[in-house]
């Protein structure tokens, strides 16, 4: 029982961040009555609730909620602890599992969870030989951070060794090349699975699929991820209980053995294969955009869920209510390789008045003039929400068709292969 939260269901809450998932975050609480501050966050989130350009370490709350992984590799929220701040969001020594693709290997290695054959490099000509030794396809991932972009996945041997010759050589990713994984290609469904941790129980919530590629029909380069949808129909509950039982509380047991005291988000890439589901990565914060479609599900609660894990004492009565969700992402002519900011975005207002519509900002800017343009790669979340996955598409696509802005990519197949 957590009375100390049901006693105050009114709170302030601090959100760190500035993106979709940020604004789906604020949203969600807004919605549910908190006062809520957004360090620092855009354009959108301003017309729902206070932002503030301070650090979290400068601002007062019950609660504190860090949306992206870089603050929490950088240890913001062990500054705040150190402050006796309830915080939402592991330490760095737990976000090291986003942080370090090879620390993550090994942690999944000793745990037993699992997870694709790998090798670790940081010298080219091993890399290379090790790569003519092998049978493609190959997976090469960056170790440190880079955006959701640092995996190639190819067949082509030439690519592989272009890719790993940049990666090594800081020309693609700067430090977080400087080591890569190559590892075992993986063939399967992939589901995203996000559990709430307090340290020593864990809350899996609904699942999500995320479409990683550019265009149409799973084709082009991998982004950020260009729509989601949840739930996944075929991703059952006993689906989800196996992946809890053989991924998720051996990583958090080898954590907590290691004294990691994990309160925050974990997140599991898997890739359900014929052997069943193993792990692709972890991140240590919600997906973005699988959070967008995800979030509102937990409308009345998730305040209290995140408080009640940042305290420790996770509340495992949580029960989402079961709306479809279904959001595409529209981005810059030129994303990913070099997105073209500044065209100004027309209809938001009106798209976002559309019945099961909810709107995010992920990538915008606000003119001088009061206009809204293109500010970044991944420029803005259409939702839809239905009580069926077609209502949810349909919603989401007729919001779409609102809105415009010069060289808008977006795919027109979020969540078909489900129909
Ligand atoms: P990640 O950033 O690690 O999630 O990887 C991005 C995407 O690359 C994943 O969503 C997969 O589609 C693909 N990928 C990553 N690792 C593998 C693997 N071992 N086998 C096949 N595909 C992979």
């Amino acid at each position: 029982m957590v009375t100390a939260v049901t006693q105050s269901p009114h709170l302030r809450i601090v959100v760190v961040g500035g993106g979709g998932r940020e604004h789906a975050i604020a949203d969600t609480l807004v919605r549910e009555g908190h006062s809520v501050t957004v360090t620092p966050g855009n354009p959108g989130i301003a017309q729902i609730c206070g932002t503030s350009s301070l650090d979290a370490t400068q601002l007062e709350a019950d609660l504190f909620v860090i949306g992206p992984e870089a603050p929490l590799v950088d240890g913001l929220a062990d500054r705040l602890r150190q402050q006796g701040k309830s915080v939402f969001g592991p330490g760095r020594d737990g976000a090291m599992l986003e942080g370090s693709k090879d620390f993550m290997k090994e942690i999944a290695a000793s745990a037993k969870v699992p997870t694709a054959n790998y090798r670790t490099f940081d010298n080219l000509e091993l890399a290379i030989s090790y790569l003519r030794g092998t049978d493609g396809p190959y997976v090469i991932k960056t170790d440190g951070l880079a955006a959701g972009k640092g995996v190639l996945v190819t067949s082509d041997l030439d690519e592989a060794i272009l890719d790993v010759t940049q990666k090594l050589s800081g020309t693609s990713f700067g430090d977080a090349g400087r080591k890569v994984i190559i590892e075992e290609c993986l063939v399967g469904n992939e589901i995203s699975l996000m559990v709430v941790c307090d340290g020593k129980s864990a809350l899996a919530l609904p699942c999500a699929c995320d479409h990683k590629r550019l265009s149409d029909g799973d084709l082009g380069p991998n982004t950020g991820g260009m729509g989601a949808y949840s739930p996944v129909a075929w991703f059952d509950e006993g689906m989800t209980q196996r992946a809890m039982d053989e991924i998720v509380h051996p990583t958090l047991a080898k954590l907590t053995s290691m004294g990691i005291d994990y309160r925050g988000l974990l997140y599991a890439g898997l890739i359900i294969t014929q052997e069943g589901p193993k792990l692709i990565e972890f991140n240590v914060r919600f997906g973005d955009p699988e959070a967008q479609v995800i979030l509102p599900q937990l409308e009345g609660q998730l305040g209290l869920l995140l408080l009640s894990a940042a305290k420790g004492d996770l509340d495992s009565a949580i029960v989402p209510n079961k709306k479809n969700g279904v959001v595409v992402v529209m981005a810059a002519p030129g994303y990913p390789e070099s997105p073209k900011v500044n065209g100004e975005i027309i209809g938001l207002g009106e798209a976002a008045k559309l019945d099961g519509v909810r709107i995010f900002h992920s990538g915008t800017k606000l003119t001088d003039q009061g206009a809204i343009v293109v500010g970044g790669g991944r420029v803005i979340g259409v939702c839809g929400f239905d009580e069926d996955l077609r209502g949810a598409i349909s919603k989401a696509y007729r919001a779409v068709d609102r809105i415009s802005f010069d060289g808008a990519q977006f795919r027109r197949d979020i969540a078909a292969r489900e129909e």
